[in-house]
């Protein structure tokens, strides 16, 4: 049974999951955790053979890694275990050494649209709210597709405009954002670059910036009131964390990536310290396993004063 979302009063959007107590959070990440175990020792990618029960047995994948792998096995590689046929695939990049296809199920997109809409109701918005967004088209991701999938979760409205990085963009699209007049600019890092400085356009209520492990340093900037940043590894989750309006750090979606956190040597490292982070796909079909996204982070499990129960990250 699908649980009650809230796509109007209140900022969670799926309150049932985001604030879910501890310990029933915990127990959620470990049953999620089993299975996936369970599917990969199934599957013939080499590096999953002699799986143990947990993950920290387990070597970290790279970056290169999954890009040779995809290379050795395409379409996708080994580490993708959907029986279900896939619906919709893009290039990955950010973290990866080149642009790397990925591909989503059915049953992953609608994963994906539900924690897009949990990140951009973090922002304010909500059913019949009013978007634009500024991120590419059908070949990258994060890209615009996996925008407006959150929004028709959110029952919010789009308008895609493509990337804003000059005067004579912002020109072209002025006209269609004073007659829509977005609340949320929903933007990629270059176009938020240019348009916090640009001054001929009405600001938005709110920006949410999604950001790729390739912009370290803007996901580890001082937080602003009117940002939201969201952090994506299109390959893990088009939406893995994103900040809320507390504005202290990243909420992980504890409930579809495992982070851990640990030192340059791969011991663990303890909450609140910073060390590498690695990230793992629970219930995505492909499989990813301590995935090294090169950040350098910290996780604090301390509560929130937005209600939310789920890890906060913080970059470094
Ligand atoms: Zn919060």
């Amino acid at each position: 049974m699908l649980a009650p979302r809230n796509k109007d009063e209140r900022a969670l959007f799926d309150p049932q999951v985001q604030a879910l107590p501890a310990d029933a959070l915990a127990a959620l990440r470990a049953e999620r955790l089993s299975a996936l175990l369970t599917r990969a020792r199934a599957a013939t990618a080499s590096r999953y053979r002699g799986l143990g029960d947990a993950l920290d047995g387990l070597p970290i994948l790279t970056a290169a890694h999954l890009a040779d792998e995809v290379d050795a096995h395409p379409p996708f590689g080994r580490m993708q275990l959907a029986a279900a046929p896939f619906i919709r695939a893009a290039l990955a990049a950010g973290a990866l050494p080149r642009p790397t296809p990925i591909a989503w199920t059915r049953a992953d997109l609608d994963a994906e649209a539900r924690l897009g809409a949990r990140a951009l109701r973090r922002s304010g918005l909500g059913a019949r709210g009013r978007s634009s967004d500024t991120l590419d088209g059908g070949l990258v991701a994060p890209g615009t597709l996996a925008v407006s999938d959150a929004l028709d979760a959110l029952d919010a409205l789009a308008l895609p405009v493509g990337t804003v990085t000059n005067d004579a963009a912002l020109q072209r699209v002025v006209e269609v954002w004073q007659i829509v007049r977005p609340e949320v600019l929903i933007v990629d890092a270059p176009s938020f670059a240019y348009l916090m400085r640009a001054t001929g356009y009405d600001r938005p209520r709110a920006f949410a910036a999604l950001l790729t492990p390739a912009h370290a340093i803007e996901l580890a900037e001082p937080p602003q009131l009117d940002l939201y940043r969201i952090f994506s590894v299109p390959q893990i989750c088009s939406f893995v964390a994103g900040e809320c309006a507390a504005h202290d750090g990243y909420h992980l979606a504890e409930d579809a990536v495992a982070a851990e956190i640990v030192s340059d040597d791969a011991a663990p490292v303890p909450d609140g310290a910073r060390g590498r982070l690695l990230l793992t796909t629970l219930t995505r079909s492909l499989a990813l396993l301590r995935f090294d996204t090169g950040l350098w982070a910290e996780l604090d499990r301390t509560p929130c004063s937005c209600g939310e129960t789920h890890a906060r990250l913080r970059f470094a």
